[in-house]
């Protein structure tokens, strides 16, 4: 039994079934970054020493992430907030006794929520932006070039970007293009 439905007030019958996918974490293992997952075994030094879980009352830091990924939680995994928290700094592969990196499994664990379309708005909302302007902040491009770019000698016509964010929109989200 997980620690969540241990600590649920909410009658047996009421509760939400939890799915389990066994192959979960082979898919996870498959991923780049994902191959050390078989070597946890949940001592939670990574936990301690990630600075974001020391932070933060909402994020319980990579070794219940990893738990979750041995156990094949996929759904509540892929679609909750905490995998987007982390920082990606990697202190907990460090301090692994393992050799595990959990940052990397994480990584693989976003990769494949992100292809089954769990990204969290903010993240779309720049992509998005992206893909329309060309640019993230085109203001602040455009004042650099009236600034900088010309006197180093280098490409004013900010033109040469949207070309290429075009190229990306027809290789990879076909789904945007009119
Ligand atoms: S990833 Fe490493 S440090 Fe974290 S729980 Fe697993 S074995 Fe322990
Ligand atoms: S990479 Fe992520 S999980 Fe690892 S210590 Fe940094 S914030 Fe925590």
């Amino acid at each position: 039994m997980t620690e969540e439905a241990t600590e649920s007030k909410e009658p047996v019958s009421r509760r939400r079934p939890v799915i389990v996918d066994p192959e979960f974490k082979h898919k996870v293992l498959r991923e780049p970054g994902g191959e050390s997952l078989r070597r946890c075994f949940q001592c939670g030094t990574c936990t301690a020493g990630c600075i974001i879980a020391q932070y933060s009352d909402e994020y319980q830091g990579p070794r219940k992430m990893i738990r979750m990924v041995q156990l094949g939680l996929v759904e509540d995994l892929i679609s909750s907030s905490e995998i987007w928290v982390c920082s990606k700094c990697h202190s907990c592969t460090e301090v692994c006794p393992q050799g595990v990196s959990p940052a990397d499994i994480l990584n693989a664990v976003r990769r494949i929520a992100a292809k089954e379309k769990h990204i969290p708005h903010a993240y779309r909302q720049i992509v998005d932006t992206v893909l329309e302007d060309g640019w993230l902040l085109e203001d602040s491009y455009s004042d650099f070039i009236e600034d900088d770019r010309d006197d180093m000698g280098l490409e004013t016509e900010l033109n040469w970007n949207k070309k290429f964010v075009e190229r990306i929109k027809k290789k990879y989200f076909p789904e945007a293009e009119e």
